[in-house]
């Protein structure tokens, strides 16, 4: 009988960052059986057990043997190598909310009896360090020419802001804007391409597309036009902003920072990693049946 596979499909596409990390088995036999001395089976045990580091899937710090890539890379960086010794680590990264923790330990449950292969870990990160990893992906990820970046930035913060599977379906007909709407009541509601937000998202909103873009030319751009951090401040009193939230500052730079903290207090609290290994030791293995049968 074929045994299911594992899907993640039960966390909200929102949560989870996904991250494909190369390595030429090449390179990693190489390193074993040449400097080290060791013959092509310890070679293989060894590297059965070979995870590689968070700082490789980041891209903080990637190392030989691994790299990243995209579909265009034929040869390894490191020794030339063609495309056949490459395999592939696949990551997730979750950054946990309370809405699907249940949902996410079941999941942890299923990946932890497949230990071979998969390597699960959870990364000590403060909330601010997952809200400014965030911003970072989500600048990576966006292009900053025309306008369209703005729209995306807004879905994606009020995507995360209430995490759920249930945003693709409510947002099929795609967004063509996001608009203030003062009506009491829900959070947000979608109707024919536009999305309306209350006070308090249509602001945080304004600020993470401020974050994002003040450190690109022409910076602190929003919704509202290009804004200086006074400007943001009072656009965000008339929206209502800082009475959603709460906030009572009288200095400008005040109430930006007690909204910085308001937004990244109510977001995830907890960061998850499961790496995928099938690819990796599936090519391993062949890698090392064809060194050994020569
Ligand atoms: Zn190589």
């Amino acid at each position: 009988m074929k045994k299911a596979e594992i899907s993640f499909d039960s966390i909200p596409g929102s949560a989870v960052s996904e991250t494909t990390l190369k390595i030429c088995l090449k390179c990693a036999f190489d390193v074993i059986t040449k400097q080290l001395k060791l013959t092509p089976r310890t070679a293989y045990s060894e590297l059965k057990k070979h995870v590689p580091e968070e700082s490789d899937f980041s891209g903080a710090a990637t190392s030989r043997p691994h790299f990243l890539a995209g579909k265009e890379t034929d040869h390894c960086p490191f020794c030339n190598g063609a495309k056949r010794w490459f395999a592939d680590f696949h990551a997730r990264r979750i950054d946990a909310h309370p809405s699907f923790e249940k949902d996410r330990k079941k999941l942890w449950a299923a990946l932890k009896k497949k230990p071979e292969r998969f390597t699960i870990w959870s990364p000590e990160r403060t909330k601010m360090q997952i809200f400014s990893e965030w911003l970072e992906r989500l600048n990576r990820s966006i292009d900053f020419e025309g306008d369209r970046w703005l729209l995306e930035v807004a879905i994606s913060h009020i995507k995360r802001s209430s995490p759920s599977s249930d945003w693709d379906t409510a947002l099929a007909g795609g967004v063509r804007r996001v608009q203030l709407s003062r009506e009491a009541g829900e959070d947000w509601r979608y109707d024919n391409g536009w999305l309306y937000v209350s006070p308090g998202l249509y602001g945080d909103a304004l600020m993470v597309q401020h974050l994002i873009s003040r450190s690109h030319l022409h910076g602190g751009r929003t919704f509202e036009g290009r804004l200086t951090l006074h400007e943001l401040m009072r656009r965000l009193r008339r929206v209502g902003y800082f009475e959603a939230r709460g906030i009572e500052a009288s200095e400008p730079l005040e109430a930006f920072e007690q909204a910085i903290v308001m937004i990244v207090d109510s977001g995830p609290s907890a960061v998850y990693y499961a790496v995928d290994r099938k690819d990796y030791l599936d090519k391993l293995k062949s890698v090392y049946e064809k060194k050994r049968d020569k």
